[in-house]
């Protein structure tokens, strides 16, 4: 398995488990809201429901001496009594009833007892709330009063119910709306934790991409002068009484091959301090100037001798902060380049000048060129263009991400863009 494959396998596993615990959460969040909303919602009833049961009970009280039977006279007598006289509350039900659950009367004098027929009557159950369906349809909160509890002188109960078919539509929509809300959430977190992956694990899979690529690339370009060191040696072991002299070509060959590995490795070494922050730059106050005026003069001959013209235009008349060692390698990168994509004829042209208080210094030359596309990666570890000839030249694709990383340590940019009618400028731009 690659590494891509195992971060994602990792990735996946933690948003799993962070997945799990959101919805744990969510769900127990939701149940805390019901439970929270429920005894709110029904707090009210049970506190109408225990007042009517006190005051009930304090009539009672009252009536200690009364006797209630089942005739129907005396339970007038026993209403006039004023038992259920101070149930006013039209949500509140009570039903009387004897010793053996018979209901004897109700302050609901609109409602037949037949009514309440079909509902159950627990004389166990006294003094504690409890749900009841009246009629299969109507759901009420109930206490039932051991009237010889209150009285010792009468037996029977009372029923005291109150109607909470509001409060339980209530319940119902608000965990509908709960419900629907865990759900709605549970799947936004889902497709949020899925776009979040993918964008976090994107730049990783990228990194682990151009690891791999950086590799590739390291081993690739070191084979090649490799495998020519060790054929070219091979060639001169398979002859050991040449001559050096005859062998000169062989021997170039090696020692240049030598030197490719050579700089290869500098170079790479010189990205690693980079990449690790190891890479200092000691800034010193420099004359631009002066400073692009002494590379000229070493390269000058040089260039001359390629039958090409190099062109100081220096403008920039400052001192600027500079690490001098590294915009020097800079500079010999970008020089070297423009030599070696230029044909005989072609102009080379440095230009030094400020700008929105930047120090500009501008690598021109009328050369072969960069595409578009070959534009947009050139500062890439290894890239070289397709019809870049730098093999040949000896170039690994590694002189411009050298340049960038030291131009950036130095807090400035470096650009690539077209040169008119032809050939390529790079314009680095740096801090004062
Ligand atoms: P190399 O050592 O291969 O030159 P660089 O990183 O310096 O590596 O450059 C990357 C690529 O950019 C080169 O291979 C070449 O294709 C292109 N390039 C750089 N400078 C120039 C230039 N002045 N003109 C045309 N192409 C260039």
């Amino acid at each position: 398995m690659n590494e891509q494959k195992i971060l994602r396998n990792q990735l996946f596993k933690f948003i799993k488990s962070n997945l799990l615990n959101l919805i744990i959460v969510f769900l127990l969040f939701g149940l805390f809201m019901i439970f929270l909303v429920r005894r709110i919602t029904f707090s009210s009833a049970n506190m109408e429901l225990r007042e009517n049961v006190r005051l009930i009970k304090k009539n009672l009280r009252n009536l200690e001496s009364l006797e209630i039977v089942k005739e129907q006279e005396e339970v007038n007598e026993f209403q006039e009594y004023g038992i259920l006289s101070s149930i006013n509350n039209p949500k509140i039900l009570c039903l009387i009833r004897d010793e053996d659950g018979e209901i004897l009367s109700t302050n609901a004098s609109y409602l037949s007892n037949s009514a309440f027929e079909d509902f159950d009557f627990d004389d166990e159950e006294i003094d504690k709330p409890y749900n009841v369906l009246i009629n299969e349809d109507y759901l009420y909160k109930g206490i039932t009063i051991d009237i010889s509890d209150v009285t010792k002188t009468t037996t029977g109960y009372i029923q005291v119910l109150i109607n909470i078919d509001f409060e339980e539509e209530m319940t119902k929509i608000y965990e509908r709306i709960v419900i629907s809300s865990i759900i709605f959430g549970i799947g936004v977190s889902v497709i949020a934790s899925i776009i979040i992956s993918r964008k976090s694990l994107s730049p990783v899979a990228e990194m682990l991409k151009k690891q791999e690529e950086f590799v590739q690339n390291v081993s690739h370009e070191l084979r090649t002068p490799l495998t020519i060191i060790q054929a070219k040696q091979e060639l001169l072991l398979s002859d050991p009484n040449a001559k050096i002299v005859d062998k000169l070509e062989d021997i170039s060959v090696s020692l240049n091959e030598t030197k490719r590995m050579t700089k290869l490795t500098k170079d790479l070494m010189t990205l690693s301090r980079g990449d690790s922050k190891q890479l200092e730059i000691n800034k010193e106050e420099v004359e631009i100037d002066q400073f692009i005026e002494n590379i000229g003069k070493t390269y000058k001959e040089i260039i001359t001798l390629q039958e090409k013209e190099l062109i100081l235009d220096l403008n920039y008349q400052k001192i600027a902060s500079i690490d001098t060692n590294k915009i020097y390698q800079v500079i010999v990168i970008l020089l070297d380049n423009a030599m070696k994509y230029t044909e005989p004829g072609d102009k080379i042209t440095i230009r030094t000048y400020l700008k929105d208080g930047k120090c500009v210094i501008e690598m021109a030359d009328t050369g072969i060129g960069i595409n578009d596309e070959a534009m947009k990666h050139v500062f890439e570890r290894f890239y070289r263009a397709e019809n870049s000839r730098s093999r040949e030249t000896g170039g690994s694709g590694l002189g411009l991400s050298i340049a960038d990383m030291i131009i950036s340590k130095h807090g400035g940019t470096i650009k690539v863009s077209h040169n008119n009618p032809k050939g390529t400028i790079f314009t680095i731009r740096l801090p004062r």
